[in-house]
This record gives structure tokens, C-alpha cells and sequence, in this order.
């Protein structure tokens, strides 16, 4: 068949590139002059199976609501009027039950693992250089008791076949002897089956070994509209012609919901803003040498090879994905007190970028409405993580093959 992938971010990418594994032909259509520039450009590069738990969780309805009072949260929410956000935000409510958060995170960790196996695959049959280090994440904590809390949240991705280790400061410096030596920090929740690279180079060098095997990447292209007819869809129209193809692959982040309603497709995909610093280590003598997550101030950091990105905030401000100086303070401050030598964070890229989240937390993977038009779209925070799995899934699907992992959560609900 010929397959056409709408959206040139890590997960239209891997689609195109299992798809072309499959025997089909394949064609990439992207708005940007180059694959993975919007939110697979900035994120922390974490493939985190670890960090599978989902968002709506009971806590965060207190959380929202604090959100609305006070500046600097982690999570920034404020009312607007998009009717949108209102109707996200209860499904959204709808998932906060105790019940739900546990199934929605469960099936997340199952995805995740799987996809990690997947990437482990495409890792070992190509020559992909992408900055990447398996020694594991470490999810840092500044007192004993918000540890062994966080211990006790854990033991869900534990029971589930995560692969845990609760780590002292000692500990902590045997695995990072930077981190260990940081101020503040008392223990880590280790993962050391997670592993970080740099979701942006990984894609274009995936991307060009599409192209190189024939596959077509149309960068500078914008997609308007679908074609169908009846049942099916019979052709993308661009503002460079009409693109043709057999199936198609509906992977525009953010921004699938948009073209989705455009055919009558209602996709629960609301975008939540993040922010990334890029620092250049240049001659700093004591970067972090393992990617962590500071769980008090939820700041993620990872260590690219020559930079660091740094990562925080959940922003609802709807499609805005402007940004301004003053919110990369916090994430700076946190990141310089913790590893003062750890880089030249004056000349830092500020970069902000839009996560397609569901409600559930969950992709939507599959066929939608039309006969021939499926799915792959909503990866949300950890996107990176879920996408080479969601793409062989995808695969597997229009193939007409079950996939390895059962779709329980994944599909698309009209
Ligand atoms: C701050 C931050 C930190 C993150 N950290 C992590 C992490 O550590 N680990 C992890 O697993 N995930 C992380 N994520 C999430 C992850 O980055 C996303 O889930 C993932 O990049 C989504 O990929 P995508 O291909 O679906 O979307 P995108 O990368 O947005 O790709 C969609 C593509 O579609 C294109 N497009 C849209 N509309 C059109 C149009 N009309 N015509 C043509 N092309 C169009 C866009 O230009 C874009 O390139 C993070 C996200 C953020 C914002």
C-alpha cells in the first residue's frame, strides 16, 4: 500500500518507518522545513517507563484548583473561552478517580515497556546517533518521608514489572556522584531500566533512513483539509496539491484534533504548554551525568552528551505556545543550585512546546470513522516513551495483524 503519515514528530515518523518495514510505500507530510520541530524537538529526551503515572490522578483536582490561586505552580491552569478546554477538563475530572488513574496507569506502563522494546529493536538494527544513555533515571527527592511516600506510589509500576531501587544519598552518588553530591537531595526512586536521548536527532536520523529507502519526507508542507468520500478518504489536501495514497496515518499531535473535526472526528486531545532550557556544558566541569527528575519541584533534567535540558510546567493556554524570559527562571534556579558547574546557563535555548494530552492519558491508536484513515495521535508527557510501540501497533493494524499488546484504552471512541 501507500501510506501517507500526516505530521513529521517522533511518532509520524516511527509510524512511517515501521510502516516501510512492513513492505509499504510511504509518504511524510510536514508543515515545519524539518522533521521533529515542534514538541519532539524540547522535550527531556526521557524514555521512562518509570514515569508512566498518569496526570488525572486523585490529587489532581486539588492541584487544579490550587492552579487558579497561586503564581508559579508547576501547573498553570486558568479559565478562557474555549469551550474546548471546559469539555477536556471534565473528561479530564471524569479520569481523577482512584480506579481509573490505576487502570489508565497500568495500561500506560504496558505501552510504555513495549514500546521501549520496540526502540531497543530499531536501536539495534540501525546506526542511530541520538545522544542516548541507558543508565537508567533517577527520580530525586529532598526528604525521607516524600520519599518513602513516593516509594509507596511505586509499587504499582513495581507489581507491573518495573524494575525499582530505593537509593540513600550514598546510593544516589554511586549511580550520578554529581547528583549525589548536590545540595538538598536525600534519596532517589532508581529506574535503571529507563534510559534518556535526544527524541529530535533520533527522529531525522530515522528520517533520513526513510528517505534513504525510498520513502518521501514533503517538509514546508501544510495540510488544509481531507478528501473522502463516503467511507473512506481519498486524498490530503496541502497547500502544494493533493496528496494521494491508500491509508492514511493521522499524527499531528496537538494539532489532530483540529483537521479531525474538520471530517467529523472528535478527538479528546487538549494541548498543555512545557518549557525547555538547552544548555551548552562547554567547558563546565560538573554536569549531571544520569537523566533525573527533581520530584519536589518537578523539574526534569537530562544530559545530552555536550548540553543539559532542562524541563518543567503544565500551561493550559490553549494553542499560545509563546514564551518569555520569566518563565525559565524557576526551572534555571532550580537546575544551577543543584549543579552549579553544570553548564553556561546564561547562553541557554529557551523553548516551549505543546503536549497532545488525552484525558486518559492514553493514545488514540486505530482506525477512526473512515475505512482507511487511522490514528496515532495524543502521546501527551511522555510521547517520546510511547511512540515506537504506538507505531508498531499502528503497523500491525493496518496490516490487518493483531497487535503484540492487547488495544485496551486505545482506541479511538466516537
Ligand atoms: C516540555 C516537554 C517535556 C517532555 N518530556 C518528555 C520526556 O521526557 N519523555 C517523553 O516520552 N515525552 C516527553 N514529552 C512529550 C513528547 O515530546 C510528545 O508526546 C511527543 O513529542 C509528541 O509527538 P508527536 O509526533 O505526536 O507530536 P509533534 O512532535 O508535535 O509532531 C506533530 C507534527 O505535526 C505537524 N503538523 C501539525 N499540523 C500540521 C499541518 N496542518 N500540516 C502539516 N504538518 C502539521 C507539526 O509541525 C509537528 O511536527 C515532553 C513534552 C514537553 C512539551
Amino acid at each position: 500500500m501507500r501510506v501517507v503519515v500526516l505530521g513529521g514528530g517522533v511518532v509520524g515518523v516511527s509510524t512511517a518507518y515501521q510502516l516501510q518495514k512492513d513492505g509499504h510505500e510511504v509518504v511524510v507530510i510536514e508543515r515545519e522545513e524539518s522533521l521533529a520541530a515542534e514538541t519532539s524537538w524540547g522535550n527531556a529526551g526521557m524514555i521512562a517507563p518509570g514515569h508512566s503515572f498518569v496526570w488525572s490522578s486523585p490529587a489532581a483536582p486539588k492541584t487544579l484548583l490550587k492552579s487558579l490561586f497561586l503564581k508559579d505552580q508547576a501547573l498553570r491552569f486558568r479559565f478562557s473561552a474555549d469551550p474546548y478546554l471546559y469539555k477536556w477538563s471534565l473528561e479530564f475530572l471524569a479520569q481523577c478517580t482512584h480506579e481509573r488513574a490505576r487502570r489508565n496507569t497500568l495500561l500506560k506502563h504496558r505501552l510504555a515497556t513495549y514500546s521501549q522494546k520496540i526502540l531497543g529493536e530499531v536501536v539495534a538494527e540501525e546506526d542511530l546517533r541520538y545522544d542516548r544513555n541507558t543508565r537508567g533515571i533517577l527520580y530525586a527527592y529532598r526528604s525521607d518521608a516524600a520519599m518513602e511516600a513516593g516509594a509507596q506510589h511505586m509499587k504499582l509500576l513495581e507489581s507491573d514489572g518495573q524494575v525499582v531501587q530505593m537509593l540513600d544519598r550514598a546510593g544516589v552518588a554511586k549511580v550520578d556522584p554529581v547528583l549525589g553530591a548536590a545540595p538538598g537531595i536525600t534519596g532517589a526512586i532508581y529506574c535503571p531500566t529507563d534510559e534518556t536521548g535526544d527524541c529530535a536527532k533520533f527522529t531525522r536520523g530515522l528520517g533520513a533512513l526513510v528517505a534513504a529507502r525510498g520513502g518521501e519526507i514533503m517538509t514546508g508542507v501544510v495540510i488544509r483539509d481531507l478528501q473522502t468520500d463516503g467511507g473512506t478518504v481519498n486524498g490530503v489536501l496541502t497547500n502544494q496539491g493533493i496528496v494521494r495514497g491508500d491509508a492514511y496515518v493521522l499524527a499531528m499531535g496537538s494539532f489532530s484534533p483540529l483537521l479531525g473535526r474538520r471530517v467529523g472526528i472528535s478527538l479528546p486531545i487538549y494541548p498543555v504548554k512545557g518549557y525547555a532550557l538547552t544548555v551548552p556544558i562547554g567547558q563546565h566541569k560538573a554536569p549531571p551525568t544520569v537523566g533525573m527528575v527533581d520530584e519536589h519541584n518537578l523539574v526534569a533534567i537530562t544530559r545530552f552528551d555536550d548540553r543539559l535540558r532542562i524541563t518543567a510546567t503544565a500551561q493550559f493556554s490553549g494553542y499560545d505556545n509563546s514564551n518569555k524570559a520569566s518563565d525559565f527562571t524557576f526551572m534555571r534556579s532550580v537546575t544551577q543550585a543543584l549543579f552549579p558547574d553544570g553548564g553556561d546557563y546564561e547562553h541557554a535555548n529557551e523553548w516551549s512546546g505543546l503536549r497532545p494530552m488525552t484525558p486518559t492519558n492514553l493514545p488514540i491508536l486505530g482506525r477512526a470513522r473512515f475505512a482507511n484513515l487511522f490514528c496515532n495521535t495524543g502521546h501527551g508527557h511522555i510521547g517520546w516513551t510511547m511512540s515506537h510501540g504506538s507505531a508498531r501497533i499502528v503497523a500491525d493494524l493496518i496490516a490487518g495483524r493483531a497487535p503484540a499488546i492487547p488495544m485496551q484504552g486505545l482506541g479511538y471512541r466516537a
